[in-house]
């Protein structure tokens, strides 16, 4: 029998039991993660009684708990300090923090100390590059940690620093990095809301996505795919039940954009939902945020009641027919569930295992109806692009790459920080011009679009953003990611640490990728300890070439990218022993 209502509702009544405001399979990891957050793990008992009230089996209770990083079966500890050590905060001091934390609690990494008050973990990116290196202690992120002083990180109570917001089209991040929380009123005194309130009492649904296909938006999460095309697409497919889902899971090292809109514009992400929402004929959407990002969270779930309250989420929203509401869901740690399927999976209580495609989405998507997934970035350029129309959208860009776009700048730069410009500045005019160029040395290198990424070096910076440019240069756009490593860094550890990512990350549903980033760290951990042996350059690519033929979605295609570009570019770096050993040694 399902759970009705009443009976699916356990109130909290004692620190062991779970309050369920979410019945059915969907709701088992909301279940979880407030279990979580009450007792600092799940026990037996709590597991039990999600699965008798869920009516989900016992196993796949464990199994969800498994998959997730962040959450445990066993009790943790009071607080829980997890010190970033991907790339940007490696090369900062990460792995230094964090063992200094851990010697001077007594502890190892993933132990806790004898009374339980702590416990530390190596996290993967945070999302805080641009304050590297970077932890989180609980809910709480803290930005340019004190690798020196441990215990400044043991008892820290801060909150990461106001992120550095620049560049020279500041359409998107407008009200970003103003040090200003967020409300309602600012937003719709900012002219917000106006393209929603345009859209459902002047234009048709077909009307918005003839728009939306003018402007030449495309995808900002990676793909790059026509977002008009894609609205288009589920709008014509059949049935009356759709969703829009906003994929705020930004888990890509070096990427921090979407956090920052969402923490200083949550209303503009809302206003895109539903307006995609009002194009495509659905009456639901999910806004799925990575567990890491709390405090976007906060603010996000502040602007959904403002926005309800203020008739722009609900039934008939603005005096129209159109009906919209918007779900705010956590994730729970882990990287896979960015990619879009495996996302939808984790909205519907499963392991984030990404599906088979086809179907794609626009047919058979969130509980196998038609469904619009959005980037964040790509959701806040809608109301910009129906409240002045296509062709003042078109004014900035280029023809094949119309607007502005996000880079997050990292690593060895003077004003780490995030940067709008328009399509088709150079990486030079961003580095040099913007974010004060250089720290600590001379370029060496770029990690460009983010750990799936490929590098860059001095010879690109003339290059100009663009998807059609980038693509002649042999560089991914990806998430707008700018990871700078000046000339002392030693970039065998930078590819060590990223084969760590993705080691870590794979869901190990096939095997190419399963084996393959294994495989592909062990080369690599070899190489960064000066152990390479010969035959190890041709056995990377030919993991990596296999991992992008024949892995199922995108994490295992791109596993390798970074190294298969760091081999063409230097492929001193990957001698055997010994040999043509550079300068990259600190
Ligand atoms: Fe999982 Fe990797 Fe296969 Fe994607 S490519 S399904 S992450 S094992």
């Amino acid at each position: 029998m399902a759970p009705t209502a009443s009976s699916s509702i356990i109130h909290l009544t004692t620190a062991a039991q779970p309050h369920i405001d979410n019945p059915g399979h969907s709701g088992l990891l909301p279940a979880l993660i407030k279990a979580q957050k009450q007792n600092g793990y799940i026990s037996k008992p709590v597991a039990a009684e999600i699965a008798r009230v869920l009516q989900v089996p016992l196993a796949e209770v464990y199994g969800v708990i498994e998959f997730y990083a962040l959450l445990y079966k066993e009790p943790t500890a009071t607080r829980v300090i997890r010190i970033c050590g991907d790339p940007a905060c490696a090369i900062a001091g990460g792995h230094a923090a964090l063992e200094a934390v851990c010697a001077s609690l007594g502890v190892s990494p993933n132990t806790a100390t004898a009374d339980g008050g702590f416990m530390v973990e190596r996290s993967p990116c945070l999302g805080l590059c641009d304050q590297a290196p970077a932890a989180m202690v609980n809910d709480m992120a803290l930005g340019c940690i004190p690798v020196a002083v441990p215990a400044a990180i043991i008892a820290a109570k801060s909150l990461a620093k106001p992120a550095v917001v620049g560049g020279s089209l500041r359409h998107l991040t407008r009200r970003c990095g103003t040090g200003a929380t967020p409300s309602l009123a600012a937003y719709t005194t900012d002219g917000g809301y106006s393209a929603l309130t345009k859209a459902v009492q002047q234009l048709t649904p077909a009307a918005v996505i003839a728009e939306l296909k003018s402007s030449g938006l495309v995808g900002r999460g990676g793909a790059a795919f026509p977002t008009g095309v894609k609205w288009e697409s589920a709008a014509n497919a059949s049935g009356a039940e759709k969703y829009i889902v906003c994929n705020a899971d930004e888990s890509e090292p070096g990427t921090f954009k979407d956090r920052i809109l969402m923490e200083d514009d949550p209303h503009a992400v809302l206003e895109g939902m539903a307006l995609a929402g009002y194009a495509c004929g659905a009456q639901r959407g999910y806004l799925y945020v990575r567990a890491e990002y709390p405090h976007a969270q906060q603010r996000l779930a502040a602007a959904i009641a403002e926005a309800a309250a203020g008739g722009y989420l609900g039934n008939n929203l603005l005096g129209s027919k159109f009906c919209f509401d918007i779900e705010l869901r956590s994730g729970a740690g882990a990287y896979i569930c960015g990619e879009e399927t495996a996302l939808f999976e984790s909205i519907e209580g499963k392991r984030g295992f990404p599906r088979v495609k086809p179907p794609f989405p626009t047919t058979a998507g969130l509980f196998g109806k038609p469904t619009v997934v959005n980037n964040v970035e790509t959701l806040c350029n809608v109301p910009l692009i129906i409240g002045a129309g296509a062709a003042a959208y078109r004014m900035h860009g280029t023809e094949k790459s119309p607007g502005s776009k996000l880079f997050c700048l990292s690593g060895d730069v003077a004003r780490p920080g995030l940067y709008e410009v328009p399509f088709g500045v150079t990486l030079r005019t961003i580095l040099d011009e913007m974010a004060g160029g250089v720290s600590g040395g001379t370029l060496q290198a770029v990690l460009f679009g983010g750990a799936a990424g490929a590098f860059a070096t001095a010879a690109h910076l003339d290059v100009p953003m663009t998807f059609e440019d980038l693509r002649k240069a042999d560089l991914p756009l990806g998430s707008g990611v700018v990871m700078v490593f000046n000339h002392t860094r030693n970039l065998r550890s930078v590819l060590e640490g990223l084969a760590h990512f993705f080691a870590e990350e794979s869901c190990g549903k096939c095997y190419p990728c399963q084996l393959g980033t294994v495989r592909q760290h062990e080369i690599l951990g070899r190489v960064a300890a000066g152990h390479a042996r010969a035959g190890d350059k041709e056995l990377l690519a030919d993991v990596g070439w296999t991992m992008l033929d024949a892995s199922l979605c995108g994490l295992g295609q791109t596993a390798a990218t970074a190294t298969l570009s760091a081999i063409k570019l230097w492929p001193e770096l990957f001698a055997p022993n010994g040999q043509a050993q550079t300068a990259r040694t600190s």
